[in-house]
């Protein structure tokens, strides 16, 4: 095998992905683990290297004396060409074994359009791609993540789902798996254990009846396992063996630099995000705790860069000090700090200051709608005051270029707040010429992604706009945002309603993967393998259209696709959330003190938990 790949590897583009031996990667002893886990990332290196969850089940599961976890990812589309033509299976980067061998196998599911990906990795490592095919010496097929609080287009492929932070399930996992494999069970019973494991979801035992529009009339689970399955959380952030040893790349990745995290969940409710409540509740880490991370960190990568990570660094309360901390202790290194997401206000651009002592050339900013009106439906806590505030001090502290993201097709988005989107960009251009001193390389670059409704948020029940009304409303941004200093970017319609349809299908939705995937679609978040005729034709095939799920308007009374699977907060809350976003009226965030009553601590019987031992007391019924 060995010189079969080197001369595969002297024909491709970028090797570096394929042959693993990095500072601090971990190769145990094969015969002496009595589980071998492969974790497997559907998408190509650079992507997969740069996620965290990786890093900490690495560790997690090879800081067991009884356990090994290696990695596998997407073989770029030359490689996988390269592979099958040489009859090379999917192998892991640190034993360069078949994916087959091992007793576990865990995708992550963190972008629907990997997808394909999956059943592809699947095929290239001879593992049967429906779960109903495996017999006992396959692998055990695993898989969580954001995407997994929606699987049922992956159920029939995937044996069982974590549903919550793997850190706090994989190990009952694994002594659930070599429980049954030293009793020699069979592979029914194996899952029949799992499914009793909380958090952990297997499709085989729930069945689905569907109306004649697609939509579910009824669910039914065995009696054995949970009718729903709750989703699991760590209690306490400062518990989580955090990665301080992460492996550190040859080659350029999409995150190349230290992350460090800094909390886990948000609380500001922006009511399309879902990360906002499948993270739920805020855990804070004390910056003791972090200091001391960090520390090891410097000492065991050698990057010159530590990013403070969470999805609104911005937000953790112990900010400052942690800053402070790491600029006084670290700066001599020359070891700089960054911050990757940024609210809208002065606030943020001072930290900004603080730590970025040399003014990159951008700071992003994400306001996502053009009018008050519309971020009050959202539940965006930004005004145009303080989003002007936020570029004032930008452009005075030296940077020379802003980044702005929108979402079009919100819903009850009009004209109106279209031509906001337009007003603020130039609005901002003009700060920009009043104050920076770098007129000429002055910049304001708009994005404008597509919304997607998504399980779990107030606007899941939302239809997504039909593609003619995206591609419109594109086409509007696009004649006015334009000229010297301004740049408007745009997403692919197309991708972001097969996006929806997979976000909010069912399983009605495998097959139309499968046959995807038979057409030869691969890596769909790229634009250059993305090909939407492909997809179109998979669908036809099952007399379904691509849009169908997307376009859907689900009603308060429907079965949603994922009603078995709970994410905490309570759909008595989602939906009281969607009825105040059609009223235009916003809602507190609870990390001020007041709980509006999602109800995910009560759920979960754990608080939110703040830097020094602060908390929010939950209200325990909401109506
Ligand atoms: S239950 Fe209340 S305090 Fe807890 S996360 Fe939800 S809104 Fe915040």
């Amino acid at each position: 095998m060995e010189q079969l790949l080197e001369r595969i590897l002297a024909t491709v583009e970028k090797p570096s992905r394929y042959v693993g031996g990095e500072w601090n990667s971990i190769s145990k002893k094969w015969d002496q683990a009595e589980v071998k886990m492969a974790f497997a990332f559907p998408d190509v290196y650079e992507v997969g290297m740069s996620h965290l969850g990786m890093q900490i089940l690495y560790k997690v599961v090879n800081d067991r004396p009884d356990a090994l976890m290696e990695r596998v990812f997407a073989p770029w589309v030359d490689m996988e060409e390269k592979m099958r033509a040489a009859g090379l299976p999917l192998f892991s980067l640190e034993s360069r074994r078949s994916l087959a061998e091992f007793d576990v196998v865990g995708f992550t599911l963190q972008y629907e359009m990997s997808f394909t990906n999956i059943l592809n990795m699947l095929d290239m490592a001879g593992i049967p791609m429906r779960s109903s095919d495996r017999k006992g010496d396959n692998p055990l097929v695993i898989a969580g993540g954001p995407c997994g609080f929606n699987p049922e287009p992956l159920a029939p492929f995937i044996d069982a789902f974590v549903l919550g932070e793997g850190e706090e399930v994989i190990n009952a996992v694994l002594d659930v798996y070599l429980a049954q494999k030293q009793q020699q069970c069979s592979r029914r019973d194996t899952l029949s254990a799992l499914a009793g494991v909380e958090g952990i979801y297997v499709p085989v035992f729930y069945q689905f009846e569907y109306k004649q529009d697609g939509t579910v009339k009824e669910f039914k689970s065995d009696s054995l396992v949970p009718t729903v399955v709750k989703k699991r959380v760590v209690a306490d952030v400062n518990d989580v063996p955090f990665p301080t040893r992460p492996i550190v790349p040859h080659t350029d990745v999409v995150h190349d630099r230290m992350m460090l995290e800094v909390m886990r969940g948000c609380t500001r409710g922006c009511r399309f995000c879902q990360a906002g409540t499948i993270y739920r509740p805020v855990r804070e880490k004390d910056p003791e705790n972090l200091l001391a991370q960090a520390e090891e960190l410097v000492r065991s990568t050698g990057w010159d860069e530590i990013s403070l990570t969470s999805l609104s660094s911005s937000d953790y309360s112990g900010i400052s000090e942690v800053i402070s901390g790491l600029v006084d202790r670290h700066s001599s290194e020359r070891i700089n700090v960054a911050l990757p997401s940024l609210r809208a206000d002065a606030f943020s651009v001072e930290l900004a200051k603080e730590v970025q002592r040399v003014r990159r050339s951008s700071l992003t900013f994400a306001p996502e709608a053009g009018t008050q009106r519309l971020r009050d439906v959202i539940n965006k806590g930004v005004t145009e005051e303080n989003l002007m505030e936020a570029v004032t001090s930008a452009f005075k502290a030296g940077w020379s270029s802003v980044k702005l993201y929108f979402m079009i097709g919100l819903p009850s988005e009009t004209e109106s707040d279209l031509e906001g989107i337009v007003s603020l960009a130039r609005r901002v251009l003009e700060a920009g010429r009043n104050i920076s001193r770098s007129k000429g390389r002055l910049r304001v670059t708009v994005s404008a992604s597509s919304f997607v409704p998504k399980s779990h948020t107030p606007f899941q029940w939302e239809p997504q706009d039909s593609l003619i009304e995206l591609q419109e409303k594109q086409r509007f941004l696009k004649q006015r945002i334009k000229g010297k200093g301004l740049t408007f970017n745009w997403h692919e319609g197309q991708v972001s309603m097969l996006e929806a349809d997979l976000a909010r299908g069912n399983r009605d939705l495998a097959p139309v993967l499968e046959r995807a995937w038979a057409l030869g679609c691969r890596f769909d978040g790229w634009s250059e393998c993305f090909d939407f005729s492909k997809w179109e034709k998979a669908f036809e095939c099952f007399g379904i259209k691509p849009g169908d799920y997307a376009l859907r308007r689900y009603s308060h009374e429907d079965v949603l696709p994922w009603d078995h699977l709970d994410a905490g907060v309570s759909k008595k809350y989602l939906a009281l959330e969607h009825k105040r976003a059609l009223d235009g009226v916003p809602t507190v965030d609870c990390r001020g003190g007041k709980c509006p009553g999602c109800g995910i601590c009560p759920s979960l019987e754990i608080n939110t938990q703040l830097v020094g031992g602060k908390s929010v007391e939950p209200v325990q019924d909401l109506l």
